[in-house]
């Protein structure tokens, strides 16, 4: 096993990180984070308002838990430190080196690796929701950090991947070989997404009978075309979806309620107590409540197929972002997979369903509420996205990715 280390000086900048600038909405610094404070910063800013004997003054802005994490106070639902003017009292009194990490990557992720510093988006941000607009296909360019002219705050510890320090019997090892073709796939525009994820569980399911080596990738590229995609199961992929629905409905309440109004508009006339008491007694309902499959299937012809070709970049683009945040090397590609396809189950579910409320086609006026709204929850539950993998993890990999194929073709 080699023992390579992480390179600072070179930069790998996708196209769409590059084009987000963040617009000082403020709304990252809101009571409905909690934002943690890494120990050196603390110690930093704490020892700054002591040395101006403004302890009082420090003890107003950050706290400590019961485990001694440090993590900001809020003033009327906003952060302690924000200015009326959205600005951070820190940054501008004291500079940018003494935010805390959190705040100075935000909505970046960023990742040092052999290759270089690397960097993705979180879709919580409304400015960095505006980046998937844009048609053309996110390309990554390489520069001399020294020489850039790219802006970004290095966070003091970064999320460190290094695959040739991985055991070469693991696909771990090959993750550079790995990427560039999940993205290509994910970037053929001569299929609808739902083929391409189709086609990435394909290639998953196909890697699990090659063993890890150095000369795999021939085999694949030439190959890729004629790995079968299993025939759709819609029926099957919407009894599981509904599933899924339930489980996450459970674990978080305020879902629960969302998804109980939904399901009021998809089936209003089995409705037959009124609304309020419904959403009281929502987990019992939602455990009744059929999955409205043949309703669904012809909003999804009516609202959904007939424009989709004209927003499915956003979608590529919100796809190839989470392949740049790395979860295919931070976890096993089963748990990965079924994390991509979950995600793409319930944007599609939450755009047709608003779309049948309002009646009118899916369009980026839906799509990119409906990703914020599943970046800032769904995609932060480890806790669902833990369940979830506990529920299948002793199921054979056959049947793992299965799952996670049948629940593409939501
Ligand atoms: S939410 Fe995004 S645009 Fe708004 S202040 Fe935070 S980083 Fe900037």
């Amino acid at each position: 096993m080699s023992n390579k280390t992480v390179s600072l000086s070179t930069l790998r900048i996708p196209s769409h990180v590059r084009s987000f600038s963040c617009q000082q909405c403020g709304s990252c610094c809101l009571e409905k984070w909690r934002i943690e404070i890494d120990p050196t910063t603390y110690k930093q800013v704490a020892a700054i308002y002591e040395s101006q004997q403004q302890d009082n003054v420090f003890h107003e802005l950050m706290t400590k838990d019961d485990q001694g994490k440090s993590y900001m106070k809020f003033s009327n639902g906003r952060c302690a430190a924000l200015t009326p003017e959205n600005l951070c009292i820190f940054q501008k009194s004291l500079g940018e080196d003494y935010l805390s990490d959190t705040c100075k990557v935000y909505p970046r992720r960023i990742f040092a690796s052999s290759r270089g510093i690397e960097f993705a988006l979180t879709f919580s941000c409304p400015a960095a929701l505006q980046v998937l607009l844009n048609p053309e296909p996110i390309t990554i360019h390489t520069e001399e950090a020294a020489q850039s002219t790219f802006h970004f705050m290095r966070p003091r510890k970064f999320l460190c991947y290094v695959p040739e320090n991985a055991a070469p019997s693991s696909w771990s090892f090959y993750y550079y070989q790995v990427e560039p073709l999940l993205l290509a796939i994910l970037q053929s525009r001569t299929t609808t997404i739902e083929q391409r994820l189709l086609q990435l569980g394909a290639l998953f399911t196909r890697l699990q009978s090659i063993t890890p080596s150095p000369n795999w990738f021939e085999a694949i590229p030439k190959e890729l075309h004629y790995i079968p995609v299993p025939p759709a199961r819609k029926e099957k992929a919407t009894v599981l979806f509904r599933q899924l629905l339930l489980v996450y409905a459970k674990s978080t309440p305020s879902f629960a309620n969302m998804l109980a109004n939904l399901l009021h508009h998809w089936d209003p006339i089995s409705l037959t107590i009124p609304l309020t008491q419904y959403i009281a007694k929502t987990k019992e309902s939602l455990e009744q409540r059929q999955f409205p499959q043949e309703a669904y299937w012809s909003a999804e012809k009516a609202y959904w197929k007939t424009t989709q070709a004209s927003w499915e970049h956003i979608l590529e683009n919100y796809f190839v972002n989470f392949v740049l945040g790395k979860f295919f090397f931070f976890q096993n590609w089963q748990e990965a997979y079924l994390r991509m396809v979950t995600l793409y189950g319930f944007i599609k579910f939450l755009s047709i369903s608003y779309a049948h409320i309002l009646k009118k086609p899916v369009e980026p006026s839906i799509l990119l509420p409906v990703i914020q709204e599943i970046d800032q929850s769904l995609n932060h539950s480890n806790i669902f996205f833990q369940n979830l993998s506990e529920r299948i993890k002793n199921q054979p990999l056959a049947v793992q990715t299965d799952v996670a194929l049948t629940l593409s073709q939501i």
